[in-house]
């Protein structure tokens, strides 16, 4: 079964120690590249959309391609929404065939944040087998127009966590640990290993019961990345990686063919770009052959 919600993947990547991919993608080819680098090392996939790629393109034409590009392999892939601050966008996202939502209401106080990610999780359970991700702390940087400068950032308070996972049911947990969306400004961003590893041992101590997951995953050094799945990450998000790749790729073949008109060309010269970037980090997350 190839089309999957993102929980048991991970609870298997947690007792793996491996971590699986989490890819942001905004258009067909981009997807096509991610699911066949995934196809070929045989290894679980997460397909992320952003809330304004799911607008542009139309949610029942992302999930249409999905299913029928999911359903034909034989690797399992879920659909996941990242960083949604909507919980009507959340659940209609539900309704139509998204297999694992991230309410993100975690620039919201404490209560508030546990209320509106309650309430996807009662729904997406009550809908069907739809997992779903919350964040305590908040992630510096630019997510899809959503920003948070550096001083506004605050780590995930450790104390909070029993208390969040508990009263929200979630299936995912994001905490805030020092990574960062976008771009690290230095070679050696600041993330707390140690926060990490207190939250999982809280959570996933006995038995695995809430996987992480690692927002921000561009730009960190390998070291950084096989210390974080140490530590009990087992999703890494990578987006602004995946875009680069993509926009640099499309750049450069037509600045070196500008007389050319073959879109063909040019499409396949991209996929392979970043097919290529997806192989970089199957290899660092450890996820080749786990599928
Ligand atoms: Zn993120």
């Amino acid at each position: 079964m190839s089309i999957v919600n993102a929980r048991e993947m991970l609870v298997g990547a947690t007792k793996g120690h491996y971590a699986v991919g989490a890819f942001n993608i905004t258009n067909l080819i981009q997807l096509e590249g991610v699911v066949e680098a995934h196809v070929e090392a045989k290894a679980p996939l997460i397909i992320q959309t952003s809330v304004s790629p799911v607008k542009f393109l139309e949610p029942d034409v992302i999930v249409s391609v999905y299913r029928s590009i999911a359903g034909k392999r034989d690797i399992p892939i879920c659909l996941h929404l990242d960083h949604c601050t909507d919980i009507d966008f959340c659940k209609m996202c539900a309704d139509t065939g998204w297999t694992n939502v991230m309410i993100d209401a975690s620039k919201q106080p404490f209560e508030e944040n546990v209320r509106q990610t309650r309430e996807v999780v009662e729904y997406c359970h009550s809908v069907g087998d739809i997992t779903v991700e919350g964040e305590l702390g908040t992630v510096s940087g630019v997510e899809d127009q959503i920003k948070v400068v550096e001083d506004e950032t605050q780590l995930c308070n450790p104390d909070q966590v029993l208390e969040f996972v508990e009263a929200t049911g979630v299936d995912l947990f994001a905490p805030a640990i020092g990574t960062a969306h976008g771009v690290y400004k230095t070679k050696n961003p600041k993330v707390d290993f140690e926060r990490l590893g207190m939250i999982a041992k809280l959570l996933n101590g006995e038995k695995v019961n809430t996987p992480l997951v690692v927002h921000g995953g561009t730009g960190l050094p390998e070291d950084y990345v096989k210390r974080l799945i140490e530590m009990g990450g087992s999703k890494f998000n990578v987006s602004t990686d995946l875009k680069r790749t993509w926009i640099n790729a499309v750049y450069e073949y037509i600045s070196a063919n500008r007389e050319e008109y073959d879109p063909g060309k040019l499409d396949k010269h991209a996929k392979n770009a970043i097919k290529a970037k997806v192989n970089e980090w199957i290899a660092m997350l450890g996820s080749a052959g786990k599928a």
